[in-house]
């Protein structure tokens, strides 16, 4: 059996906890290899390597840090494929969206790579008397990331390139579901020229996580699962001294108006809904179609778009979407699909039995569609994250806005309209982070910022875009006088008693 191992000081670091947890190839259902579960100590190591490496790396000037990210990109980009073939095998995810995965990473990393621009201060010259003002932004020291298994490869270089190029260290906790691709990147970050200790990666469970939160040298730490585990994560680290960004789970909401492009918006609902077996935080397991007719129309239109889908095995290029990430998660998804029958929702299409020929032991669940599903069920209340789509009809627009904006969750939602002015008013209404007009998946491009609200993000700050670089940096402003007096033989001025002012 392969055992994956940490990534500490530059190097393979082989763990001594005992502990390990299964790796699956989602595809056969078989465990392909096992993951070292850290200890308290062994994340300590970690911290403690990052915390050495930031006495250099601190103060090498944002320039060369950029060269880094550059030649770290270039080196991604080379092993594209085989990057994408182990993400793929271990999440589940089909290559071309494995791609995807590390392509919305790398964005991130062409953001980090403008650090000479985004790190420069403020300058003002002439405050007052022969006082200027400027302020600088400072690294916070050691950082750290906890990442989910949905997106393996994009959310941690989301948070280690524009910490590390902000001239912080870093020690990152990927999924223990999904654990490779975070240690070849590290590898490549080294041969990219990152100094020894500048990225680790502990792998582990609960007890590698409270080790980062009330690690005494940890300065912030950024967070991205669900939401349970991003409000304990929040109250923890922040308990602990340290700034912390939770990021939790979602329960996107597709609004579809009477006057919507019904051809296109159905096709979009069905990528976003079933793509990467809805196992994305900003997928659309949500439909509201406004009137009657429209949701009537919507339905019939979806059931006949969803016997067209194909699921395949992860390799498989034509195939739509793949398996889920574990035999536990289909379990939680099937679930749901039960609880949403009992519930009384009326179930269009059922993907519970799906099973693919030749793969019966892979995590393989078949699109689901569910009718008639209302606010006060708890598969509507409550995150699926698999490929199932509930329709919710409302009767006006007014009933539309409100559903999202009343959901425990806030990640994303999208509308589906010709009408300008009605989408203008839903998305300065709408009590969502982020919102789509007529794109499905409205995740922000890299120099915007991505973050839900509700319970969808613990924290003030957003991830990437310019909100990155403010949470991964502290900021230092000077106020500086050079006296007349000391350049002309001048009487010194007065003490002042009086809080200076600009009156
Ligand atoms: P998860 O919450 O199970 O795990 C996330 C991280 O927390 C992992 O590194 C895991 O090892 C760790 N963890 C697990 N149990 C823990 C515990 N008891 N205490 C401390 N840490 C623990 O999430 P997941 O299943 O890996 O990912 C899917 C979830 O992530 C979904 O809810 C999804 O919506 C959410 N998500 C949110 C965003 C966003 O930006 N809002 C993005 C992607 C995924």
């Amino acid at each position: 059996m392969r055992d994956i191992h940490h990534f500490i000081d530059g190097q393979s670091f082989t763990g001594a906890s005992g502990r390990f947890s299964d790796v699956f190839n989602p595809n056969t259902g078989e465990v392909q290899a096992r993951v070292q579960l850290s200890s308290e100590g062994e994340v300590d190591k970690a911290v403690q390597s990052a915390a050495r490496a930031f006495e250099e790396w601190s103060q090498v000037n944002p320039q060369r840090r950029a060269r880094v990210m550059f030649e770290f990109k270039r080196l991604v980009e080379r092993d594209m494929n085989q990057l994408a073939e182990l993400l793929s095998s271990e999440h589940g995810k089909v290559i071309a969206d494995a791609k995807g995965d590390i392509q919305r990473g790398l964005e991130v990393i062409e953001f980090s790579c403008g650090a000479p621009h985004a790190l420069k201060g403020e300058y003002t010259f002439g405050a007052g008397p022969g006082i200027d003002v400027y302020s600088m932004r400072q690294p916070l020291g050691v950082c750290a990331g906890i990442t989910p298994f949905n997106f393996p490869a994009m959310i941690p270089m989301w948070m280690f390139g524009t910490a590390i190029v902000s001239g912080n260290t870093f020690v990152l906790k990927p999924s223990e579901r999904d654990p490779s691709v975070p240690v070849k990147l590290a590898e490549l970050f080294m041969e990219a020229g990152a100094p020894k200790g500048v990225l680790n990666v502990v792998h582990g469970d609960k007890t590698a996580v409270d080790a980062i939160l009330t690690h005494p040298l940890i300065q912030a730490a950024s967070f991205v699962g669900s939401s349970d585990i991003a409000h304990y994560v929040y109250s923890t680290g922040t308990a602990h001294g340290k700034r912390v960004q939770a990021f939790g789970g979602a329960k996107n909401h597709g609004i579809v108006l009477p006057d919507a492009d019904m051809t296109q918006t159905v096709k979009d609902l069905a990528g976003a809904a079933f793509g990467s077996a809805g196992e994305r935080c900003m997928a659309l397991p949500v439909v509201v179609p406004v009137g009657q007719k429209t949701a009537d129309e919507l339905r019939e239109r979806l059931v006949a778009e969803i016997a067209t889908l194909r699921v395949g095995v992860s390799t498989d290029p034509d195939a739509h979407y793949g398996p889920v990430v574990t035999a536990a998660h289909k379990a939680r998804v099937t679930g749901w699909i039960d609880k949403a029958i009992e519930e009384g929702s009326e179930l269009v299409v059922d993907g519970r039995g799906f099973q693919l020929q030749g793969h019966e032991k892979g995590f393989f669940i078949g699109p689901t569609l569910l009718d008639k599903v209302n606010t006060g069920m708890e598969s509507y209340k409550e995150e699926i994250f698999g490929p199932v789509l509930q329709i919710v009809r409302a009767e006006t627009f007014e009933e539309a806005v409100s559903l999202p904006s009343k959901h425990q969750y806030g990640n994303g939602v999208a509308i589906f309209t010709r009408d300008g002015r009605a989408a203008r008013d839903f998305a300065t209404r709408v009590h969502v982070g982020m919102v789509g007009i007529n794109v499905p998946i409205p995740v922000p491009v890299a120099y915007h910022t991505f973050g839900g609200w509700k319970r969808s993000g613990f924290g003030d700050i957003n991830q990437h875009g310019m909100e990155g670089v403010r949470f991964w940096t502290k900021t230092k402003t000077v106020t500086a006088r050079w006296p007349e007096s000391d350049l002309e033989g001048g009487a010194p001025q007065d003490s002042a008693f009086i809080i200076p002012t600009m009156a």
